[in-house]
């Protein structure tokens, strides 16, 4: 897309089109650090330097300085995800509650839960012990329901989440009225509001973990491609491997970190599904129009759509909003550097545009997408194997940068083999079956989004939750 670039200054290179993300033309691409200087030997060695590769290096330094510690990341620190994202640090976790609960008991569920509120402050705590402005605000999460049947699905999935650890402090209903006096959508009938959640600046707190890891001694090694991760084997003298375009790191455990990614490494290709999420971000506002919509508070704020969106208020006053956009790739293939799609900007404006009138001629001034992780069942996972010495976290499923603390405490707690509160958490540890060969996976994915639009569309017009929608969560397997 076009524009006149930031404050005027003319847009290039990674942003010419659009492209990796308006986070990154706020501050900058960084410099990227040396790569691999060729085979090493590490006692932990981590695949990915996204938020769960950096949470993981930071906290086993934290607990065990003299560790030996390499992330190997293929562009830099930040390129993915982390850096790309909604800034939602919010307490939602992905996947089915009853799949969890199923596994370890309803109570492991409810703890998981509190383990991610917790993990809110967390961050943010982290964040200002080390230093990092990540442009954090804690101000809480909004959904908001514009027709009956997204309403009449609020309350119902309100009154559900009464049973699963959430007291009325955690989350509430908010009268058209109330909303109002937060934030004003138009069509709005009922919210929820939950405080925990804080709005942040998410390429900064990805930049302020890799600076944070790097004087804690951990080596980030940029510009390497992991291409294969092998278990440990006696031809290595026990050891796990990364094998990268620069030589071989050898490890007591290997970790792989690379989320939306996991497909481009060798036998990870049907592991976890790359799903694209695309966002815009408006020229700031102008104060008349803040006047009209309110959110003076930075709550984060969502809709109750199957296709969703997801929107913040930036520090420097615009709107940045996502959503789903071309949903997947043909043979899990990601992005370009960021670019999306025309018609993925039309899609979000039209959404900005119908939620806040107020902010109809205002510019777009930068869209991009990225990539997230999705297993087979909807479900995140974080797992250690001893015995092969390979461990993993992902499959958010866009709820990642909340989670990915937790995963790197979780980690941070199995690789030092201690029994804690968090390793005996429902989502460790578990087996979760491979994605469909294609074409099967990409006909799956266009029916399930398919399926959700229609259901949106039609919600329009009926009291309660469209079968399609119905349809859609059956053949997802969620
Ligand atoms: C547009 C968008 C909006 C989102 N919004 C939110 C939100 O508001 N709130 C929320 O909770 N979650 C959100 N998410 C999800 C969240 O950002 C992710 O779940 C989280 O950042 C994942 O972090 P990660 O470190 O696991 O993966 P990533 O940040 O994707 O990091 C993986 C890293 O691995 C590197 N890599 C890939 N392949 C290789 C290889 N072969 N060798 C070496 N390195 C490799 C990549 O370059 C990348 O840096 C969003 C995601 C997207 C795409």
């Amino acid at each position: 897309m076009s524009d006149n670039g930031l404050n005027g200054v003319p847009v290039t290179g990674d942003f010419a089109n659009g492209g990796l993300s308006f986070w990154y033309r706020q501050i900058g691409v960084p410099a990227q650090r040396p790569a691999l200087p060729g085979s090493r030997d590490y006692d932990v060695a981590i695949v990915g330097g996204g938020y769960t590769g950096m949470w993981t290096a930071y906290y086993l330094k934290k607990a065990q300085p003299g560790l030996r510690i390499a992330i190997l990341e293929r562009e830099f620190a930040g390129f993915g995800a982390s850096g790309r994202n909604g800034g939602w640090l919010s307490a939602e976790f992905a996947g089915s509650r009853e799949r969890h609960a199923a596994a370890r008991g309803r109570q492991a569920m409810i703890d998981l839960q509190h383990a991610m509120f917790t993990a809110v402050d967390e961050v943010i705590e982290v964040a200002r012990a080390e230093g990092i402005d990540a442009d954090i605000r804690k101000g809480g999460l909004i959904h908001v329901a514009t027709n009956p049947a997204q309403d009449r699905r609020m309350r119902s999935n309100l009154a559900a989440l009464r049973t699963w650890g959430f007291a009325e402090q955690d989350m509430r209903l908010l009268t058209a009225a109330e909303l109002a006096g937060r934030i004003r959508i138009a069509g709005a009938l009922s919210a929820t509001y939950s405080p925990h959640c804080a709005r942040i600046q998410p390429a900064k707190l990805a930049l302020g973990l890799a600076r944070v890891v790097s004087d804690l001694g951990v080596d980030l090694f940029e510009g390497t491609t992991v291409t294969e991760i092998l278990p440990r084997t006696p031809g290595r003298a026990g050891r796990a491997a990364a094998v990268t375009d620069r030589g071989t790191v050898t490890a007591e455990y290997v970790i792989r970190a690379t989320e939306g990614f996991t497909a481009s490494i060798k036998g990870q290709h049907r592991q976890w599904l790359p799903m694209n999420s695309s966002m815009i971000v408006t020229e700031p506002l102008p104060d008349e129009v803040w006047e009209r919509i309110g959110w003076q508070e930075y709550e984060l704020l969502g809709d109750e759509a199957h296709a969703y969106c997801y929107a913040q208020r930036t520090a420097d006053g615009r709107i940045a909003i996502g959503g789903r956009g071309v949903p997947y790739r043909y043979g899990s293939r990601t992005d370009v550097r960021g670019a999306t799609q025309p018609q993925t900007v039309a899609a979000l404006r039209k959404i900005l545009t119908t939620l806040f009138p107020a902010a109809a001629e205002a510019r777009i001034q930068h869209s991009w997408c990225g990539v997230l992780g999705v297993p087979r069942d909807w479900c995140s996972t974080v797992h250690l194997d001893h015995t092969t010495g390979l461990g993993w976290a992902g499959g958010y499923v866009g709820s990642g940068v909340t989670t990915t603390n937790l995963a790197g405490r979780t980690l941070r707690d199995l690789v030092l083999r201690r029994d804690t509160e968090l390793t005996a958490l429902p989502w460790v540890g578990r087996q979760v079956r491979q994605w469909e060969p294609e074409p099967l996976r990409w006909i799956g994915v266009q029916v399930i989004y398919s399926l959700f639009r229609a259901a949106d569309r039609r919600e329009t017009r009926m009291e309660g939750t469209s079968a399609y929608a119905r349809l859609a969560n059956l053949i997802a397997g969620r």
